[in-house]
């Protein structure tokens, strides 16, 4: 069993752990707060141990009855591996911890790629990722935008991405951020930080992103463009969809073409959290003509990098080799079928 600490319990942090939790050859050892909040009875409540940034808190925690098992020092020598979902910006502060103690570590997308010099997506570089001692695992944005475009390449040669991101304003939970009656251009500048970041990933890869920020809180939309060497059919880009565990299409039966109406639909089928570990494609937005590719793409920012996580433990641990078991693996632990399975 690999042992395996998260440090920061929010909205990734949180997901992280129940998906480890699943897995028959990882375990949770703890789970770390800064304050007693919600999602510290949340990890009471799934008996992960809670381990607490600030020692000195102790009390505050035990006051209204939370056990404090420890400090963070504490909890990340007690595992092989650390998942550090703290804030952006923050996991590079805990970077100095994790190499005095000599253990492995995961970071997410909110910090920078030469944080750890290995920026990870399961479908596109898994083996890579085998026994080094730290990864980031790329943002949800870059996850979804690297998924696809890697199978596309495959099979037809990318020439060039041109993508529109439509990011959500803030995560469902997050009552401080906004905007809310704005469109936010993220940057108004000219390549978004998204293209950049798929190229720590695929850095072949010929490709130009745009995005804006708007008042929503569910899911980002992806308006993607691609040209491609050899010509596509539409046909083609199904069955890549369809045989790939982590690109999901939304068929034409579902008469979904909303995030909202695909977050009720994940919430009715009674996906844990609501969440939808895939890329959400609109099967009715994919236009195909000659060497050129154009489809919508849903993201669900708090879940699609949660899988990848797992994976990344295995891949890091060295325990399994192989990308396609792993995935496979992760996918079956948390009973997860691509969402066209269910329609
Ligand atoms: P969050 O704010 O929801 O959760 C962070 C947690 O870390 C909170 O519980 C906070 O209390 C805790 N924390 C803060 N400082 C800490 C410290 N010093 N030690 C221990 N815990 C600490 O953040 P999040 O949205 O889960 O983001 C975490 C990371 O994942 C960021 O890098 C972010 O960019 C990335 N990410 C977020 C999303 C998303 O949509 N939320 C998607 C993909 C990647």
């Amino acid at each position: 069993m690999i042992k395996v600490a998260i440090n920061g319990y929010g909205t990734i942090g949180k997901r992280v752990a129940d998906a480890v939790a699943a897995q028959k050859d990882m375990k949770v050892i703890g789970v770390s707060k800064t304050r007693p909040n919600a999602e510290a009875f949340v990890a009471k409540q799934r008996g992960y141990p809670l381990y607490i940034a600030d020692i000195s808190k102790k009390a505050a925690f035990e006051k209204v009855g939370l056990t404090v098992a420890g400090s963070v020092e504490e909890m990340c020598k007690a595992a092989d591996i650390v998942v550090d979902a703290t804030p952006g910006n923050v996991g590079a502060t805990n970077k100095p911890l994790y190499e005095k103690i000599g253990v492995k570590a995961l970071w997410q997308g909110g910090e920078e790629h030469e944080l750890t010099g290995f920026s990870f997506n399961s479908s596109c570089n898994y083996k890579d990722a085998i026994g080094r001692q730290f990864v980031r695992v790329v943002s949800c944005n870059t996850t979804g935008l690297c998924r696809i475009i890697h199978e596309v390449d495959k099979e037809f040669g990318v020439t060039h991405v041109h993508a529109i991101m439509v990011r959500r304003g803030s995560d469902p939970g997050e009552i401080k951020k906004g905007p809310i009656d704005a469109i936010v251009l993220d940057p108004v500048t000219v390549p978004s930080h998204h293209g950049p970041d798929v190229l720590s990933v695929l850095p072949h890869i010929s490709i130009t992103t745009m995005a804006m920020i708007v008042p929503t809180t569910m899911m980002h939309m992806h308006a993607i463009q691609m040209t491609t060497k050899k010509t596509v059919s539409k046909e083609q880009v199904i069955e890549l969809i369809n045989k790939h565990p982590r690109l999901g299409l939304i068929k034409k039966s579902a008469g979904l073409k909303s995030t909202a109406e695909l977050k009720e639909f994940a919430m009715d089928l009674g996906r844990q959290r609501s969440d939808l570990w895939e890329n959400c494609i609109f099967e009715e937005s994919i236009y195909a003509n000659k060497n050129e590719l154009c489809f919508f793409q849903a993201i669900h920012q708090e879940a699609d990098v949660v899988v990848e996580n797992v994976d990344a433990i295995r891949a890091v641990m060295g325990m399994e080799k192989d990308a396609a078991k792993s995935i496979a693996a992760t996918n079956a632990a948390l009973n997860f079928k691509t969402i066209q399975n269910n329609h």
